[in-house]
């Protein structure tokens, strides 16, 4: 007898419809055989589920049994199918009676107990069970409250494969879990604040300047000096996400597994900071079942890239188009799936390979063709995308035995804030958010300046010897020196303070 169930697929962050198809009866010894491009933890499917019928007091079939996973020729990964799979074969050994099976959406992985464990992308899953008009999502306890944050389709938590049997029944009345409610959260104790960064102003000054105008961060210094303390704490002063912005964010770490284990409950930004190890596809998603990459799980947050010169050249390559269009395409032979991927680049690097170029206490032994080749490795277009470049001292004894902390998380983002509420109102009713994403024509608009201004400018591109690409950037900083003081106009403070953000522009840091 053949029975079937409605489950799903992730591709991307988006989930799929899968028909789970179960046939009984077939001539030869019983056993389960899987079909539809299973991988192997789907493959395994057959032992867990055997057991939890078993443990579950019902009947695993005593015939071959086909499995099959249609659409056959997309691949399907993970436990996400026992549960549907047992209450196929419940439903084809006639041990369930019931015409609501092919009602719901299904998923979740069966312990031996038969028990139900949570899976990823419930979040997608609600979403897509709510596009087919669905009756309701049946999905395990950690699962269901996150699919509950998805409006407009009713989620039933199943604890057991017992629990589903009964719900389907009849002999079980289940509610819907309400709508889950998400508000931002109070300051979580022991998470990262800017007042423990002590010292360090003209890094906390230019931390604050990028993030006000959403420009991508270079910090340069020697090891010792803070800089991947800096940057962890760089969400803290983003200002809050939006539900919207929220919403896309738990979509992504959903598909990734991450909000199993407690991540992103709270309304934070993310932090990502991938080792410079990684492969291109761990850095910008794919691989044989197509998932987020680095740039997409940082969406709306914040990518460190610690080391920069040592990420290979490939990787620092593909980085380039999704920083441009804030999402990323991946090729699949089945055509293309795009994965949002919007976030601020904060690099970090040495000043030299041994890194303590400058340093007051180390000597440097690099030569100035290894400090050269050295950077050579991130010139050009990458470098190109960074706005502002930092350079971090090594902390003193003094800084660091400074009792002052510094200015907490708080009242910077405050100020960060305001300043991003000038841009909204500048930019209104055009593609462009912040002043990093002005082009040429809104640089003309908004960057405007005298004649003296210009002169300035020009005298210090001549002067230090900065590169023609360094002159829009100046100006684009400039405008977020201005906005963070309220002022109208770019005045000559203003763009002095963004001419000293061109460090790596210019031959020598030091
Ligand atoms: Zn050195």
């Amino acid at each position: 007898m053949l029975a079937t169930a409605l489950s799903a697929a992730l591709q991307g962050i988006d989930a799929v419809p899968v028909q789970v198809e179960v046939n009984t009866g077939e001539a030869g010894e019983p056993k389960l055989i899987l079909v539809g491009l299973p991988d192997a933890t789907v493959k395994e499917s057959d032992d867990r589920v055997f057991s939890a019928l078993a443990n579950s007091g019902l009947h695993p079939p005593r015939t071959r049994t086909t499995i099959n996973l249609a659409p056959g020729d997309l691949r399907k990964e993970g436990p996400f199918y026992d549960l549907p799979i047992a209450l196929g074969i419940l439903v084809a050994t006639d041990q369930l009676t019931t015409d609501r099976l092919g009602d719901y959406l299904i998923a979740g992985e069966l312990g031996l107990s038969g028990a139900t464990r949570p899976v990823r992308g419930a979040l997608a899953m609600a979403v897509l069970a709510r596009k087919l008009g669905k009756r309701g999502v049946m999905l395990p306890a950690v699962s269901a409250e996150e699919a509950a944050l998805v409006a407009g389709v009713p989620v039933y938590r199943i604890n057991s494969l017992d629990e589903a049997v009964r719900y389907l029944t009849g002999q079980l009345a289940l509610q819907p879990l309400p709508r889950a409610a998400l508000a931002p959260a109070a300051a979580v104790e022991g998470a990262p604040d800017f007042s423990e960064i002590k010292g360090q102003q003209a890094v906390r000054r230019a931390v604050e300047v990028a993030v006000a105008g959403n420009h991508n961060l270079l910090l340069v210094g020697p090891p010792g000096s803070g800089k991947s303390m800096v940057a962890k704490r760089i969400p803290t002063i983003m200002p809050e996400p939006q539900m919207e912005e929220f919403l896309e964010m738990l979509a992504i770490h959903s598909a990734a597994g991450h909000t199993l284990h407690g991540e992103l409950r709270t309304f934070a930004r993310p932090f990502r900071a991938p080792h410079h190890t990684i492969s291109d596809v761990g850095l910008i998603g794919g691989g044989a079942i197509p998932g987020p990459g680095e740039i997409s799980l940082a969406h709306h947050g914040v990518l460190f890239l610690d080391e920069l010169p040592e990420f290979k050249r490939s990787a620092l390559e593909v980085l380039r188009q999704p920083m441009e269009d804030n999402q990323v395409s991946i090729s699949r032979s089945a055509g293309k799936i795009t994965l949002p991927s919007s976030f601020m680049l904060v690099a970090a690097m040495n000043p030299c390979p041994c890194g303590y170029l400058g340093a007051p206490k180390h000597e440097c032994r690099c030569s100035p063709s290894q400090i050269q080749r050295y950077r050579a490795r991130i010139s050009g277009p990458l470098i190109d995308r960074i706005d502002l470049h930092v350079e971090a001292p090594s902390l003193s004894v003094g800084d660091l035995r400074s009792a002052q902390p510094g200015e907490s998380s708080g009242p910077i983002r405050e100020r960060v804030r305001q300043a991003r509420a000038v841009q909204q109102r500048r930019f209104a009713g055009t593609s462009t958010h912040t002043n990093a994403r002005m082009t040429q024509a809104q640089i003309r608009q908004y960057c405007a300046h005298d004649r003296a201004l210009g002169d300035l400018l020009e005298q210090a591109m001549l002067q230090l010897a900065l590169s023609a690409r360094a002159y829009d950037r100046i100006l684009k900083v400039s405008r977020t020196i201005a906005d963070l003081a309220g002022a109208e106009n770019i005045a000559a403070q203003h763009m002095l303070e963004a001419i000293q953000y061109r460090s790596l522009d210019r031959n020598v840091f030091y």
